[in-house]
């Protein structure tokens, strides 16, 4: 597997290979887990040539604390990416994504940037488009891979790529659970043991609320479904069920496919999970 660290290399090698094999780019930002590995098979699996990126971006946090204690376990990914077949990974420092001289300009994303992650962490999908503006620029990667853990970023980056990247081929992986349900995070390490055992609650509560769809008002549901949180020391932040496309938000069960949206923090790390029901 090729390292990069620089831009102007990683450039060189790109141009040698794009005649040979379409270029898949997974952007991560590292303290790599199942989840992230299932983006490069899906990538290896359609053939593509696979890049990853380990960038733990600075812009797309609100709160320089969070940004702090993000796990960075560079040499173990590295190991991983290896043994995923991945073909090359960029590795870069903030100089390399963020160039002084040439603005990264603002990306029109609307209501849909504004609500759920958006109105709790200000500025975070500015922060999510500047980096990937900078990093397609870079790459021109004919596929992207994402995962639909991030439900809400799947939707921005798709508005990113149908407004200013159309030739960009956009995959959505299914979420990676570990074998309680607890979706695979890079912030679950972040959890202490009694920590863990309760986390799982979060999707046995979204799983609880598709099952009663029709059967019980849904205000009722997701009034029950925080209290059962709070029993597992989850302080809810936003659970609402929404439009998958458009992220509206839903105040009774429609007769149309949904999506229930979840944020909160247990023991103070910030855990997100989404189910469509
Ligand atoms: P991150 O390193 O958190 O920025 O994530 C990098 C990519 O991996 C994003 O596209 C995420 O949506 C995806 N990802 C993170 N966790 C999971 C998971 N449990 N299952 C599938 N994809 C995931």
């Amino acid at each position: 597997m090729k390292l990069f660290f620089y831009r102007n290399k990683l450039g060189s090698w790109l141009q040698e290979q794009q005649e040979h094999q379409q270029l898949a780019f997974i952007p991560t930002m590292g303290a790599l887990h199942e989840g992230h590995l299932s983006l490069i098979a899906e990538a290896k699996q359609q053939g593509c040539l696979a890049l990853a990126s380990i960038f733990v971006n600075p812009r797309q946090f609100n709160n320089p604390e969070d940004l702090r204690r993000y796990p960075r376990t560079l040499d173990r990914d590295i190991r991983l990416l290896e043994q995923a077949a991945c073909d090359a990974v960029f590795i870069p420092e903030a100089d390399q994504v963020y160039d002084p001289h040439s603005q990264i300009p603002p990306v029109a994303l609307g209501f849909l940037a504004e609500r759920f992650e958006g109105s709790f962490r200000p500025g975070h999908f500015q922060g999510v488009t500047d980096v990937l503006w900078s990093l397609f620029h870079t790459i021109r990667p004919r596929d992207v891979f994402f995962g639909e853990k991030d439900f809400q970023q799947c939707m921005v980056v798709k508005k990113l790529i149908d407004t200013h990247f159309p030739d960009i081929h956009m995959h959505i992986i299914p979420t990676r659970r570990e074998a309680d349900g607890l979706a695979m995070s890079s912030r679950n390490s972040r959890l202490s043991e009694a920590g863990r055992i309760n986390a799982p609650a979060i999707y046995r509560a979204l799983q609880e609320i598709c099952h009663q769809k029709h059967k019980t008002p849904l205000p009722e549901l997701l009034r029950q479904a925080r209290s059962y949180l709070l029993q597992h020391q989850i302080e809810t932040e936003y659970l609402e069920l929404a439009v998958p496309e458009t992220l509206d938000t839903l105040e009774q069960w429609p007769e149309t496919p949904a999506v229930l949206l979840f944020a909160g923090y247990l023991e103070g790390v910030r855990l997100i999970d989404n189910l469509r029901c």
